[in-house]
């Protein structure tokens, strides 16, 4: 259910993996996306069973409308009643509100400076990579108080660079904007590495606090890959400052 959970200095941050959930195939078992054609009450079941084992509130946990761009919000609290911003990432100030991102090949990234009291998490696909929606997210928490020297980022599961076979064109267009994500295929093709390229745009901000679980989706077995299977459920990760009074 929880493949990987790290946490510091008040900061949690986790990854799910596919299994401990009602999803029947080929969504089985643990899908966390809402829009993937799943049975609405089976994913509703697996996110509480998600924080549940995360110790979270399923009520205090904000997920996004993500569309493959750079946006940024700010939340203080579960969007009320309104449509949920169509936006690649996510910024909170408030201690004990959760932040989710949903993916299945693409690069989730969790970042928090637990002094500032600061989180955010973002979903960073290959448009959105180059699109710079991990710099937006860095630089939305600086406004708040955050500082790069002080920001822990944790990169979730995502298909890797070896694995990420692009059209050679896509590679160029891609390199041309982030060099480090240029990379080939394990069967000597033009590829994309994105996790790459989101650890150079955060070492030059200066984040040097970054770990990556290693898993590649496409590889694995226990993790979704909408490379591989198409029609398939979504993993996700969530990141939360403990409260206070924790
Ligand atoms: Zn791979």
């Amino acid at each position: 259910m929880i493949g990987h959970r790290f946490a510091t200095n008040g900061a949690h941050f986790a990854f799910t993996d596919r299994w401990g959930g009602v999803s029947a195939v080929p969504y089985e078992e643990l899908n966390l996306g809402g829009a993937v054609g799943d049975d609405p009450e089976a994913v509703r079941t697996n996110r509480a069973r998600a924080a549940a084992a995360l110790g979270l509130d399923p009520a205090l946990v904000v997920w996004m409308n993500q569309v493959h761009g750079a946006g940024v919000a700010v939340v203080d609290g579960p969007w009320d009643g309104g449509a949920v911003p169509a936006v690649d990432a996510v910024v909170t100030t408030r201690r004990g509100l959760a932040l989710a991102v949903l993916t299945a090949d693409c690069v989730p990234v969790l970042l928090a400076d637990p002094v500032a009291g600061v989180a955010a998490a973002a979903h960073a696909g290959r448009p959105g990579m180059t699109a710079g929606v991990v710099p937006a997210a860095v630089a939305a928490m600086a406004e708040r108080g955050a500082e790069p020297g002080r920001i822990t980022a944790r990169i979730g599961p995502a298909v890797c660079g070896r694995c990420y076979e692009v059209p050679e064109a896509m590679r160029a267009e891609v390199a041309a904007v982030e060099p480090a994500a240029r990379a080939e295929t394990s069967w000597g093709t033009p590829a994309v590495d994105v996790a790459a390229g989101v650890r150079a745009q955060l070492a030059r901000l200066g984040v040097t606090d970054v770990e990556d679980t290693g898993v590649c989706t496409l590889e694995s077995g226990d993790h979704y890959s909408y490379r591989r299977d198409r029609t398939t459920g979504r993993l996700a990760g969530y990141v939360w400052l403990d409260r206070e009074d924790a």
